[in-house]
């Protein structure tokens, strides 16, 4: 270890002395297992118990008749103004990126405990590139890492890319949304994924478009199976 690294060291051992990490979200201390969020806010956010059905859930069904997909996996109920929403933000607009993945460990616990058809590989749904350089990752990739890690299994994001900025989804529609992002993604390297069971990732699922338009792209690398995998889902 060089001195630049003891110095760092030391000053972080100071920085948690002064400063113990507390929770965001209720602002108590965190014990040493705990990252970014205690678990007993954890277990007071609205779980869906997904993992229970992951073939015949609410996001299931919401693909139903749009794209095939194996199973739905998603942790919390999102509500406008509720904690979970809160925590999205947090990752996404103010870069709280070990909170992203402490979360993306908290989804693959629950999909490990279904002990369904193992998935081989974990793919972050991709951002777009300007976006990306605007707000310095993709929320996705770190919520993916997470899963990846519990898991074992590797993450792949250089298979599938996003071709055109989009406008923001908010204030449209379903049919909207849909025209908006139909021919957004495209394959780069399909071998990586030939054959494979691909978990796809996004921090939330709203009316589902995005998944789906990506999920279509995903079904035309040969063998293919795809399940979906998100923090949140946003009931309308
Ligand atoms: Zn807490």
């Amino acid at each position: 270890m060089n001195l630049a690294q003891h110095v760092i060291n030391i000053s972080s051992a100071v920085t948690q002395l002064f400063f113990p990490p507390i929770c965001i979200s209720c602002g108590t201390h965190l014990f040493k297992h705990e990252i970014e969020i205690c678990q007993m806010c954890i277990r007071r956010l609205p779980r869906t118990y997904y993992e229970r059905c992951p073939s015949d859930n609410q996001v299931s069904i919401l693909m139903w008749g749009r794209c095939k997909i194996e199973y739905a996996y998603s942790l919390f109920f999102y509500k406008k103004g509720e904690t979970v929403q809160r925590l999205l933000h947090e990752i996404k607009y103010r870069s709280n990126k070990p909170l992203g993945t402490e979360l993306g460990r908290q989804v693959a616990k629950t999909i490990a405990e279904s002990q369904r058809e193992e998935i081989d590989v974990v793919v972050p749904i991709p951002l777009h590139p300007k976006k990306e350089r605007k707000r310095g990752f993709n929320q996705a990739h770190v919520i993916a890492q997470g899963i990846s890690e519990v898991l074992c299994k590797p993450l792949i994001d250089s298979a599938v890319y996003r071709n055109t900025h989009t406008a923001s989804q908010t204030r449209k529609g379903r049919y909207e949304r849909w025209q908006n992002v139909e021919n957004i993604f495209n394959v780069r390297a399909p071998e990586q994924l030939e054959g494979k069971h691909v978990l796809l990732v996004d921090d939330v699922i709203t009316t589902g478009s995005t998944m789906e338009a990506c999920i279509n792209q995903l079904r035309t690398i040969e063998g293919v199976k795809v399940s979906v995998a998100s923090i949140a889902y946003a009931v309308l």
